[in-house]
């Protein structure tokens, strides 16, 4: 019997080469914990019966596109919808002999904290059926917590790998911008949106990112890495400067459980042989998230105009043209790409422009130089990835800014285009903590060396009790 739920990716593959087990078993050993699993947790919008490749499992957020396999980004709009070719990050796992296994479930357009924006219903969160796995990769986080994939990829364009991965006690990273091709990603916000990572352990993200990292001639902001992916061996953190920003790790709203698991982290950081201090981040926490609504949403209405009931998915038909463009996107978006396109569309217009697209990049570029100035002092940076550990569905549905102060920790980072990593931290109320690891640009090695010393040291169990 194989345990899916522990099964990390390095183990699955030894398992191969090893020859203990074929590629076809242990297919279909995570087939059969979907099966058993899926019903309860809807991480998964479509799964694979049969997939090429002679390695172990993989699968992807249905914003990636995959050639012939349905491709919906959450949203009723592409139901039914088979790209016509793979995503270059698709392409890049294949080559490597993976298989994918599904396509993940998420918020629609990844608009969203929750997964409960997916017009396909929610996912639910391994440790607690009650509560959201995050979003919008939720779908890829909660597979990985679930042992319904021995890792994942998702995509993260102001938290949504980092986000949920905290949530449901898994390892995320949201790539450096410009690493990680967005060939074939269904766009959200072209200047944040960057594929990541979700796996159990941090070399298994080191080893994912390997893969899908790199330039890609089809995607121009691409560059080619400065330095090879090590993956990470190291055990202690000696010579390390680890900053600790005091706005990100005592912003309003972060649970008294999640600082505690988060300050005990930090200690280990200084028992581990880091040199720990503060420092500050004066606008970059007050101002990230609502720069982050105007860019974000601008960049949205742009992108999703290409849905229109032309050339992709649902068409709705009555007479006449502006009619069918009028209906098709009303029936086919839900409220939230409604929200974003009205936010978008106004950002935008002539006569707001400048006080409210233009304002944001120059604060865009304020952050940018905070986090600049942060990290010349420090190699890493550290706080809570989110405020909160998992909340009930329901809980910020109705409230769409609580549900955008989910990503008030993760944002700021990444409007600077820096990477970060997530790892588990510990536990608050029976439900995983997730501590966020920044670094300056291409350091990903870097984070991947201080997140697996941690690892080492703090030994959270990833399986969740209620499964185990
Ligand atoms: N939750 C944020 C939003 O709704 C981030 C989403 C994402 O990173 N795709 O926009």
């Amino acid at each position: 019997m194989i345990d899916t739920l522990r099964l990390t990716a390095k183990e699955a593959n030894a398992l191969l080469t090893g020859g203990e087990l074929s590629s076809d078993e242990l297919f279909a050993a995570y087939r059969a914990a979907i099966d058993e699993r899926d019903p309860d947790l809807n991480c998964f919008l479509h799964v694979c019966d049969e997939s090429p490749g002679a390695g172990i499992p993989i699968a992807l957020k249905d914003v990636i596109g995959t050639k012939g396999i349905p491709t919906t980004a959450g949203s009723k709009i592409l139901e039914g919808y088979l790209p016509v070719y793979d995503a270059t990050v698709t392409e890049r796992c294949q080559a490597r002999g993976l298989r994918t296994i599904g396509k993940t479930n998420m918020d629609e357009f990844a608009m969203g904290s929750s997964t409960e924006n997916s017009a396909f219903g929610p996912t639910r969160n391994p440790w607690d059926p009650s509560r959201v796995p995050g979003g919008s990769s939720g779908g890829s986080t909660a597979a990985v917590a679930a042992g319904l994939a021995p890792w994942a990829l998702g995509s993260d364009t102001g938290g949504s790998v980092k986000q949920p991965a905290a949530l449901c006690g898994v390892v995320g990273l949201r790539p450096t911008y410009g690493t990680v091709s967005r060939y074939g990603i269904i766009a959200f916000a072209s200047s944040l949106d960057q594929v990541g990572p979700v796996t159990k352990t941090v070399a298994d993200c080191a080893f994912l990112y390997s893969v899908i990292a790199g330039r890609d001639p089809c995607d121009t902001t691409t560059v080619d890495l400065p330095h090879p992916v090590e993956i990470p061996e190291a055990e202690d953190l000696r010579g390390l400067r680890v900053g600790v920003p005091r706005e990100l790790n005592e912003a309003e709203g972060i649970e008294p459980g999640v600082t505690e698991s988060v300050q005990a982290a930090i200690e280990l950081c200084r028992e581990l042989g880091a040199e720990v201090g503060e420092c500050e981040l004066p606008r970059s926490v007050e101002y990230g998230l609502p720069c982050y609504y105007l860019i974000a949403p601008s960049e949205a209405s742009s992108n999703l105009a290409r849905y229109d009931g032309v050339r992709f998915g649902l068409r709705v038909s009555p007479d006449g043209i502006r009619a069918m463009y009028e209906e098709t996107r009303d029936e086919g978006f839900g409220d939230e790409p409604k929200r974003r396109i009205m936010l978008g569309t106004y950002a935008l217009s002539a006569g707001y422009y400048e006080a409210y697209y233009g304002q944001a990049q120059k604060v865009r570029t304020v952050i940018r130089q905070e986090f600049a100035a942060a990290l010349e002092r420090f190699d890493v940076l550290v706080s809570p990835t989110s405020p909160t550990v998992a909340f009930p569905l329901g809980a910020k549905t109705e409230n769409p800014l609580a549900m955008y102060l989910s990503d008030v920790l993760a944002i700021p980072p990444n409007m600077a285009g820096l990477p970060g990593l997530s790892i588990p931290c510990g536990l608050s109320e029976g439900l995983p903590v997730g501590l966020q690891l920044i670094g300056p640009q291409f350091s990903e090695n870097v984070l991947f060396r201080a997140g697996h010393a941690l690892e080492q040291a703090l030994a959270f169990d990833v399986v969740p009790p209620r499964l185990a």
